[in-house]
């Protein structure tokens, strides 16, 4: 039997349900039929291995009508020695990105295929890592990047609030100046200060000098236009930085979903380090506002289960503790036809 069929029919395809227009003038009455779909699909634009047109064609050929596109935003690693990390930080990407393609060609490529295959429903959406620490460096010993893998597929969002994604490496922003300019005026303030220093000789002269050097590279280094607030190197920050890109999404007309929350990546050897991410359902009961997470997945899923994370969450919600309902999807996250093993 076809890999592709089996494995897009049977494991991982979702019933969407499309609520079909009421006749003018008729009574109101919305009929919904369903509609066969999958999310949580990468193509060439970030680490799959087929292009968005091969992927349509092949969704068609097995009777899907609705893809989510959801190629990463970065598959990036970065690091900076201490104490200026950003001033002196290297990056690199490790596979192609949106962000690193461009939102536009990412976009334009799904809206052509869209109308040439006006059958179809075809959503560019995008898979984010907003938040992730580093312990350990790669210089003198061994890097851990941890919660490498706590992901959100962001869904519906145009393609200029995609460009100004609030995660880590994307372009300058002023979103956060009031936030992160008193860490900038830290540095800033003694090295305007040091100037006085100046007209003097010998240690009065040296130590002025040594603080507006110091001053100006360590303000360079906490300017406040950076693209999230959330530096990697002060450890965990809690549901903060999830939070954020949720809020986001929601503001600029999308959705959220929690992807593969149960997720367990014990040790994995990369030339940027050990990437480390625990399974973590706590974060759907930690966040809000989201839509829905991943009930169907081949790891340790557990948030469906009686009692767990998603009955307390609509427990919440009956309870008028929590704004929303969850919803649980089925997540493909499909990146090969190798990867689906049906037969
Ligand atoms: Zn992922
Ligand atoms: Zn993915």
């Amino acid at each position: 039997m076809n890999h592709w069929k089996s494995g897009l029919a049977g494991l991982a395809t979702l019933t969407f349900f499309w609520a079909a227009p009421a006749p003018s003038g008729a009574a109101v009455k919305t009929e919904l039929k369903p509609y066969r779909g999958i999310i949580h699909v990468h193509s060439t634009f970030s680490s799959g291995e087929l292009t968005p047109a091969e992927i349509v064609t092949k969704a068609k050929s097995a009777g899907i009508q609705i893809v989510v596109f959801t190629d990463h935003e970065f598959v990036r690693g970065e690091w900076g020695p201490p104490p200026f990390r950003n001033l002196f930080g290297i990056s690199r990407d490790f596979r192609p990105s949106v962000l690193k393609i461009g939102v536009d060609t990412y976009f334009n490529t799904i809206e052509k295929l869209q109308r040439d295959n006006p059958d179809m429903v075809l959503i560019p959406g995008i898979e984010v890592a907003p938040f992730s620490y580093v312990t350990g460096n790669p210089v003198f010993g061994e890097m851990n990047v941890h919660d490498w893998r706590r992901h959100l597929l962001l869904v519906g969002m145009g393609r200029d609030a995609v460009k100004k994604l609030p995660v880590p490496g994307n372009e300058l922003s002023t979103r956060y100046f009031r936030h992160l300019v008193p860490g900038t005026l830290f540095f800033l303030v003694p090295a305007f200060l040091a100037i006085a220093l100046l007209p003097f000789r010998g240690w009065a002269r040296w130590i002025g000098s040594a603080v507006i050097v110091i001053g100006v590279m360590g303000a360079i280094d906490a300017h406040p236009f950076k693209s999230t607030p959330f530096s990697p190197y002060l450890g965990p920050q809690g549901a903060r930085p999830y939070q954020e890109i949720i809020n986001y999404t929601e503001a600029n007309g999308g959705f959220a979903l929690w992807a593969h929350q149960g997720s367990l990546l014990k040790n994995q050897k990369t030339r940027f380090g050990r990437l480390k991410t625990r399974p973590h359902a706590h974060m759907l009961n930690e966040t809000v506002v989201y839509l829905g997470f991943d009930a169907v997945y081949e790891d340790h899923f557990t948030a469906s289960k009686p009692g767990k994370e998603w009955d307390k969450n609509l427990v919440g919600y009956l309870s008028a503790i929590r704004p929303k309902p969850i919803w649980g999807y089925g997540g493909l996250d499909f990146h090969s036809e190798r990867e689906l093993k049906c037969s």
